[in-house]
């Protein structure tokens, strides 16, 4: 017999979930119930996420404290790259986990969904204990790095883009469930997932990995790989969320919000590219900012392409192949292999 629970918000409470009841967005199946499982993709990212588990205190950041005090190491321009980067990311995730927590979350209907939007949280909390960490490690001026989303204007610019977009999701108000509001829900994943996480995260990505490839400031770059690879899941977890929503409403794709979504993509670029040459006022580490107008635009075709918009830059290459690379963190690296043990006879639990 059925067990009717009340309170549960759904007109099929007293029934059981069948696969074909679940849907991404305005789903009437009980949320609380992961099983049977309809998004077999969110679920194998949630699993993937979570072998990918890391935190900043584990990276050792003895080499980067030596090379930071030493006054001649690192040029003005590799310093400058150092304090903005974290200026804008340790805010930035911070963003990101309210996105999700107060906005986001409670609009996806999908209880696989919702299991990989709690991990994904969880991983935006330690990105911004990664970069607070590595500003305390230098002995960075906290007062100035986490403020710069206020006090710097390519920074401030990039956080005032993206929140409007935010505030749709996180005001109290909102409630999916008419076509405008599902749009403006559809509207801000992408900007969140394709121009947040898959765009405005990447100028600063490719300095830090540039700084380790030259074998300065290996602790940092080192954390700016796990949190590279953790975003870009987050990002393709997000372009297939957009993508299994446009599936299940196909009329929300209208030719309008298509040509809305294109100016959006270029205003993006363009704030980024402003980012880039704020931060890179000179060439620094075979890097400089005309570099990265072409390696954004390869990142915004590809990442259009990925939601099914046309391509806005024809023909843009990549100029920073190896990238790519920086990707293929293998588990068995030796830093993995301290770290289970560590976990299992560490931490600060005491039984007595
Ligand atoms: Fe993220």
């Amino acid at each position: 017999m059925d067990m009717c629970v009340p309170g549960l918000g759904s007109s099929v409470a007293c029934a059981r979930v069948r696969i074909t009841d679940k849907r991404v967005i305005n789903g009437l199946a009980d949320v609380n119930q992961l099983v049977p499982i309809a998004y077999k993709w969110a679920w194998d990212k949630y699993l993937a996420a979570c072998a990918n588990h890391w935190m900043p205190q584990e990276v050792n950041m003895n080499r980067d404290i030596a090379l930071w005090r030493e006054p001649t190491e690192l040029s003005e321009d590799e310093r400058l790259i150092v304090k903005r980067n974290l200026g804008f990311f340790v805010t930035a995730d911070s963003l990101a986990a309210n996105n999700i927590v107060l906005g986001t979350y409670r609009h996806i209907t999908a209880p696989e969904c919702r299991q990989y939007l709690l991990r994904q949280a969880f991983e935006e909390a330690i990105h911004t204990h990664a970069y607070q960490y590595i500003a305390e490690s230098l002995g960075l001026d906290e007062g100035e790095i986490f403020n710069a989303y206020r006090e710097i204007p390519s920074i401030r610019d990039k956080d005032e883009f993206l929140l409007e977009f935010i505030e749709t999701l996180t005001d109290p108000m909102f409630r999916t469930g008419t076509d405008a509001n599902d749009r403006s829900l559809l509207r801000s994943l992408i900007v969140f997932a394709c121009l947040m996480e898959g765009l405005f995260f990447y100028v600063g990505f490719v300095q830090i990995l540039a700084l380790g490839r030259r074998n300065r400031m290996v602790g940092a770059a080192e954390q700016y790989q796990y949190i590279l690879r953790d975003e870009s899941m987050h990002c393709n977890f997000g372009i297939d969320l957009i993508n299994q929503i446009k599936l299940e409403n196909p009329h929300l794709w209208t030719d309008e919000l298509r040509a809305e979504l294109r100016q959006l993509f270029e205003r993006a670029v363009q704030l980024e590219y402003r980012y880039a040459e704020d931060t890179m006022p000179r060439g620094v580490l075979g890097l400089n900012a005309p570099a990265f107008k072409e390696y954004l635009r390869f990142i915004a075709n590809r990442r259009a392409q990925q939601v099914g918009l046309d391509v806005l830059y024809p023909g843009a290459s990549n100029p920073f192949p190896w990238m790519s690379e920086m990707l293929d963190l293998k588990k068995e690296r030796n830093f993995f292999e301290a770290r289970v043990t560590e976990y299992q006879t560490g931490g600060s639990l005491r039984w007595d």
